[in-house]
């Protein structure tokens, strides 16, 4: 008989309750354990129509998700004797300047999903043995999500943030080892090719007492994104200098200089610093456009969870019916252009706006409160910190 605190428990029993626990943890989590045939999977459009409810504009990119993410699914559910014909996955690269959507993209399509998702930052990557998280520990996250479902995780998708910022910092790869940039990228395509990968499952650093997790990531769908700062200037480079091809002379012609980004082709990734070989790893390369006055002034109202209803929904709960005269709302994206820091802009500048009155009107008797062009601008007058 083992003693506890007050009781006793015998070996047979031990051994038994033993068992169950062990059941119980290598049990497939619900959450993730149906088979995602496609039939129950929404349709590209479908996708589509979804992501417009949650995020303004930016066409292009949700097409492009929408189809890789569903194509995703389709791999994951073919069947081996396909006469041959395997469909390899296509990882995504979505290139836009910050504050555009492009985590508010990946977010939303992770609501829709039925397969692990996670987003990690490449920043706080650095090559295996210094200081910083080894790439390792993106499947430690995926895996975590997915309750430590290894069958689940390897069927998951991946939203690397920041790529652009494990670019190679010079051209010549010599000088000093670049062990944020290349060096990273080099880990990183051992991923996104499909491998199998022993994970720590706690996440950090490998150390060699830790049990390891082997996951697969042939299966797990990798959707990058990054800013690129700078890379209008290398498309621009590349369109001034590249006049022979086919259909270059026509292209010239109609080229939009204002908006670049639409050109962008897997070789300004190259000028950019990323190695050939992850570019190849990310064949489906989409871009978001910077968000116009039109853009800002529709992510205010228009959204599902936009930041004039969320408020709206916040002085409900407080019985008071809150409204925005439409020049207050100008006024602020006013604000935020002249800010510059794109929809990011639109949610300080909201939350200036109505500090004062969050503040108050729950303790007051008025039960309707208008936000004017005036109050919102004295409001944002008063707020020094906003003030660029
Ligand atoms: P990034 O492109 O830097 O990843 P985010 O997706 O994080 O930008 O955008 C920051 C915030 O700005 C989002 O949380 C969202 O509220 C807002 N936002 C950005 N772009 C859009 C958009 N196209 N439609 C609606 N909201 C947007």
């Amino acid at each position: 008989m083992l003693s506890g605190i007050n009781g006793y428990i015998c070996n047979e029993c031990a051994t038994q309750a033993y068992h169950i626990v062990q059941e119980n943890m290598t049990a497939p989590s619900s959450k993730y354990n149906g088979n995602c045939s496609l039939t129950e999977i929404p349709k590209p459009k479908q996708i589509k129509e979804y992501l417009d409810q949650y995020v303004i504009g930016q066409e292009d990119a949700k097409r492009y998700l929408a189809v890789s993410v569903y194509n995703h699914y389709k791999r994951l559910d073919q069947k081996k004797e396909d006469n041959g014909v395997e469909i390899e996955k296509s990882n995504v690269i979505m290139v836009g300047s910050t504050g555009t959507g492009k985590t508010l993209l990946a977010r939303t399509i992770a609501k829709l999903l039925k397969v692990p998702f996670t987003i990690v930052d490449a920043t706080v990557f650095t090559e295996a043995g210094y200081v910083g998280e080894d790439v390792e520990s993106i499947l430690s996250r995926l895996l975590q999500v997915a309750d430590y479902d290894v069958k689940a995780t390897e069927r998951g998708i991946v939203f690397i943030d920041e790529i652009d910022k494990i670019a190679r910092k010079t051209d010549n790869p010599s000088i000093t080892r670049d062990v944020s940039g290349e060096g990273v990228q080099q880990g990183l395509l051992k991923l996104l090719e499909g491998a199998v990968v022993n994970v720590p499952p706690k996440g950090g650093r490998k150390h060699p007492d830790q049990d390891y997790i082997q996951v697969d990531t042939k299966n797990i769908l990798f959707i990058c994104g990054g800013a690129f700062d700078g890379i209008e200037k290398k498309i621009a480079q590349r369109l001034n200098t590249h006049v022979v091809g086919y259909n270059s002379v026509q292209h010239q012609q109609r080229i939009d200089s204002k908006d670049l980004m639409k050109y962008i082709v897997p070789q300004d990734l190259k000028s950019f610093g990323l190695i050939p070989e992850i570019i190849g790893r990310l064949p489906v390369l989409t871009y978001l456009n910077p968000l116009d006055r039109n853009a800002l002034r529709n992510i205010l109202t228009e959204p599902k969870n936009s930041l004039v209803k969320q408020q709206i929904k916040l002085f409900e709960m407080d019985g008071i019916k809150l409204t925005f005269e439409p020049e207050a709302l100008e006024y602020m994206v006013d604000k935020a252009v002249e800010y510059k820091l794109g929809a990011r802009g639109l949610r300080s500048i909201m939350e200036a706006v109505m500090i004062d009155a969050q503040y108050d009107a729950p303790s007051g008797k008025e039960k309707t409160f208008v936000v004017t062009a005036d109050y919102a601008r004295r409001q944002i007058e008063k707020s020094h910190h906003l003030v660029a």
